[in-house]
């Protein structure tokens, strides 16, 4: 019932006490005319004072859309207008803060289309939620992207596992793949975390593209390998003359300059040969897989270099039980013959070589450690670079090249594994390499 109607009907109730304390008839009709006309004011008022107001303000109200502002003044009762002034202002808050979020929301927009990088957003279920500009443009997918999953786009299975492991909260890597249009891409992965029952919410994907520096790579590589196949032949017919020479010319003098003629041409061989390894080890991803015995592979090194002269003074010692292991047989031989041939050249004359290998549920490792002087702190990193010699006038004498250990460490990488040092001078170093079970 609205508001003045009640008033009203109270008053008339207000006519029953009245007849009985004024006794008289008209007393009590003049009384309850009164009462009535008061009632018929008091309703007309609050008619105006409140009924009005709030229909106005409930009007506004629902015509009001997120961010608009409700009226903070309509005249009324003190009390609506109070009510008024206060949903006005807490409208104007709300209105402000809408557009703060909105005015934060075109920057990050803004930053996102502005990006070289193109950046992609996933939901927990490997669904695309978002992608910039550039992310489109680098997938030659002008829109269209949202709402697939990463295998639909991408089929690159490395990378859907990756962010897989991305939601499911273990650490990933970077992840290199190509897309459908041949353009080489790697994937910076970085989960972001809801709340603590949910996990990982989203995943951020942050695309390089890699093209270019990846045709650079190949060119110089191909550059090298082309370089070092043409001087093969030359340095082979040089050093055989020179052998030639130095056995058949009487005279120490002329002897001793085709000697080292024919050790000089040797050591160009020897660099050629290491170059090519290395090229070829770059240009070619590791081949299929085999599956053998471990300690078969360790045996053959093992075996060339007790055959070696330089070796004879070394004792070399295999500690291998029989481990199946399915890795790039080739490139872990070429690894472990490397590391092998270190450890035979920078020992001491009368050192010794431990080759070693155990398996884990997770991984093989396979450590070969001399007995040589050690390696200091500062060169341990740096003796995987090409062409880094730490002792430059000793290891041009043993007939290093500076690739050794960047042929292993590559050979290694490309099949997933790890090569570490550790050494402590003055009594050796312990190269390993650690591959997945
Ligand atoms: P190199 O052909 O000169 O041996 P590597 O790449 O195999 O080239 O090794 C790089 C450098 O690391 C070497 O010149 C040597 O100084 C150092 N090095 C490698 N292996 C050992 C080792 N087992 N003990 C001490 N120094 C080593």
């Amino acid at each position: 019932m609205p508001i003045h109607w009640r008033v009203a009907a109270w008053m008339a109730v207000g006519v029953v006490p009245a007849f009985l304390i004024f006794g008289s008839r008209s007393a009590t009709a003049i009384f309850a005319l009164l009462i009535l006309a008061g009632a018929g004011f008091a309703a007309l008022r609050l008619r105006g004072h409140v009924r009005e107001p709030l229909e106005e303000l409930t009007r506004r109200a629902r015509g009001a859309r997120p961010g608009d502002t409700l009226p903070s003044r309509i005249r009324g009762a003190p009390e609506i207008e109070a009510l008024t002034e206060a949903l006005g202002e807490w409208s104007e808050d709300v209105a402000a803060e809408l557009g703060e979020t909105a005015a934060a929301r075109n920057h990050l927009e803004s930053i996102l289309e502005a990006m070289a990088e193109g950046v992609l957003v996933f939901d927990a279920d490997a669904r695309i939620v978002l992608g910039n500009p550039a992310a489109e443009r680098l997938l030659d997918s002008p829109r269209g992207v949202e709402g697939k999953t990463c295998l639909e786009v991408f089929r690159d299975e490395a990378l859907d596992r990756a962010l897989r492991d991305a939601i499911e909260g273990r650490p990933v890597e970077t992840v290199e793949f190509r897309t459908g249009a041949g353009r080489v891409v790697q994937a910076s992965l970085a989960p972001i975390a809801g709340d603590a029952e949910n996990g990982v919410e989203t995943v951020v994907a942050v695309l390089h593209d890699l093209t270019d520096i990846r045709q650079a790579e190949r060119i110089r590589s191909d550059f090298v390998a082309n370089v070092s196949h043409e001087f093969k032949t030359p340095l082979t017919s040089i050093r055989g003359y020179a052998e030639t020479i130095a056995a058949e010319t009487p005279g120490d003098a002329h002897k001793e300059f085709a000697r080292i003629i024919e050790r000089n041409a040797r050591d160009l061989e020897s660099l050629v040969n290491d170059m090519l390894d290395l090229a070829r080890l770059e240009a070619e991803p590791p081949s299929a897989l085999d599956t053998f015995d471990l300690s078969t592979v360790i045996h053959e090194q093992v075996s060339r270099y007790r055959s070696v002269p330089e070796a004879a003074a070394i004792a070399i010692e295999v500690d291998c039980p029989s481990i199946r292991i399915r890795a790039d047989r080739e490139r872990l031989g070429t690894a472990l013959a490397n590391l092998i041939d270190n450890a035979v050249r920078y020992n001491r004359p009368d050192g010794d070589v431990r080759v070693q290998a155990s398996a884990s549920e997770s991984m093989v490792a396979i450590a070969v450690a001399d007995s040589g002087y050690g390696i200091p702190h500062e060169g341990r990193s740096r003796i995987f670079e090409r062409f880094f010699r730490l002792d430059r006038a000793r290891t041009r004498q043993g007939g290093g090249t500076g690739l050794g250990l960047a042929i292993a460490r590559h050979a290694v990488e490309s099949q997933g594994g790890t090569l570490t040092v550790d050494s402590t001078i003055g009594s050796g170093s312990t190269f390993t390499i650690r591959l997945p079970a």
